[in-house]
């Protein structure tokens, strides 16, 4: 048997599509690492359940509109499944099928005790009321109530998603119960069980693993940001927190740059009053793009998939990358820098931090128990710590890239696991 990967024809290629072709040739790479046979190969290449909804939606004026939507769970034969849910008008089942697969490979490389899912909705958030987007969640969680729960698979927040989607979730799910369900879901507000610390955990553990990278005082450090979201803007804050200097950060409406460092808790605060970060009077406007060529020592892509591609992998100055995003180089792109000596540290460990602290979020669930902030920070930080010394000692004894490397314990964690527990039947 081989990884089935069906015909392109150009038109049909979507960013979706791209994201999973990344996702099936990093995995390729892995298994050929590993010595995987074929049939294990096929078997960690194919989704274990995959479902996709329509989703009806009344709108304010009271017509109807129906959006599809997705929940895939890739893999769990380590635990039960977990991976965000993605509100964005390009999310397809192939991107949502990518994501739920670097979910898989995330989980087992840190060492938490979860497979890899991943949900979407292909919808634009921005373009409906917080009223609409309540029955638009309540619906679409309906629709795939029979795979969630908390000993299946537990959604959290990803692209235009956030602790209110959450909270819905949960109180969708505890209704159909019968009674409170909060482990439903991680990245829930704290009054309902959400964990201190999870909010800004994904971008804590960016700023970890850029610290670790670095290997250096990041005292002055100059560091541009792609994508000022949930993700980004926390990353942002804490690098500069570290004493890196944070000279250009972009959203989807533009890019800011002021090459003597911006005041980071000031322009998120602008950017909270004006709905986006261009125009912030005390740096330039940016073309957006540019900001990923910026002559800067750390460059962190926060935004989407497919933002450096071998079309612009040339031009990136940035000689370390730390992928805060899921997919953002595509193959082509990841293969030009890495031979151009750029240290790329690979979104499933860059950005491991927010699924650690969802599965401590979980784990203090299911104890109906809390741990303060510090507790949290700090099993975080040894977590991302030790998945970073493993990766870069797997790297450095074999000559892998930081991403060869850990995708080969990833896979091979999950490889282990399907190997003991056999092939039923
Ligand atoms: P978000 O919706 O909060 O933020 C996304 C940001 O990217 C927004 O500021 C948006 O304006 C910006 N953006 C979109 N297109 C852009 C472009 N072309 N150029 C510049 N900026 C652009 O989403 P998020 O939760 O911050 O997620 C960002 C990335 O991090 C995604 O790849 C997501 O899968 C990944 N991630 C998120 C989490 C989490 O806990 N939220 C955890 C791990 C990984």
């Amino acid at each position: 048997m081989s990884i089935m990967v069906p015909s392109k024809t150009p038109a049909l290629i979507t960013p979706g599509r791209q994201a999973l072709d990344s996702a099936l040739h990093q995995l390729h790479q892995a298994a050929e690492h590993l010595g995987l046979d074929d049939g294990l190969r096929t078997m960690l290449a194919t989704p274990r359940r995959s479902l996709t909804v329509s989703v009806p939606v009344r709108r304010e004026d009271g017509h109807i509109d129906v959006v599809q939507g997705f929940r895939v769970q890739h893999n769990v034969s380590r635990g039960p499944a977990k991976g965000g849910i993605r509100f964005h008008p390009a999310t397809d089942i192939h991107e949502v099928t990518a994501l739920a697969m670097w979910m898989t490979w995330k989980c087992a490389l840190v060492g938490i005790p979860y497979g890899g899912a991943k949900g979407g909705v292909t919808v634009d958030p921005t373009a409906l009321t917080t009223r609409e987007l309540e029955r638009l969640t309540r619906r679409y969680v309906n629709e795939i109530l029979p795979l969630i729960g908390p000993e299946k698979d537990i959604p959290a927040p990803d692209v235009g998603t956030d602790e209110q989607t959450m909270a819905w979730i949960m109180d969708t799910y505890s209704v159909s119960a019968g009674y409170s369900v909060p482990g439903v879901v991680t990245g829930k507000p704290t009054t309902l069980g959400g964990s201190l610390g999870r909010t800004g955990a994904t971008s804590r553990g960016v700023q970890i693993a850029t610290l670790a990278a670095l290997g250096r005082s990041p005292e002055g450090v100059s560091v541009a940001v792609q994508g000022f979201g949930k993700v980004g803007a926390p990353a942002a804050q804490y690098l500069a927190d570290a004493g890196c200097k944070v000279v250009a950060v972009s959203d989807a409406g533009g890019a800011v740059y002021a090459g003597s460092g911006l005041d980071v808790p000031r322009l998120r605060a602008w950017a909270e009053e004006n709905g986006g970060v261009r125009g912030y009077p005390h740096a330039d406007d940016l073309p957006l793009d540019d900001l990923l060529e910026l002559d800067v020592d750390v460059l962190v892509p926060a935004a989407l998939e497919g933002a450096v591609t071998e079309a612009n992998a040339p031009r990136v100055r940035a000689r370390l990358i730390v992928e805060g995003a899921n997919g953002p180089l595509t193959p082509e792109a990841d293969e030009i820098l890495s031979a151009s000596g750029t240290t790329v540290v690979p979104d499933i460990l860059a950005n491991a931090g927010g699924v650690i602290v969802s599965y401590l979020e979980w784990v203090q669930n299911t104890q109906a128990y809390s741990w303060s902030c510090d507790e949290v920070e700090i099993k975080l930080r040894d977590l991302m710590e030790n998945a970073f010394a493993e990766v870069r000692a797997l790297a450095t004894a074999r000559g892998l890239t930081l991403r060869q490397a850990a995708h080969a314990i990833g896979v091979g964690r999950v490889a282990e696991a399907h190997g003991m527990r056999g092939l039923y039947p």
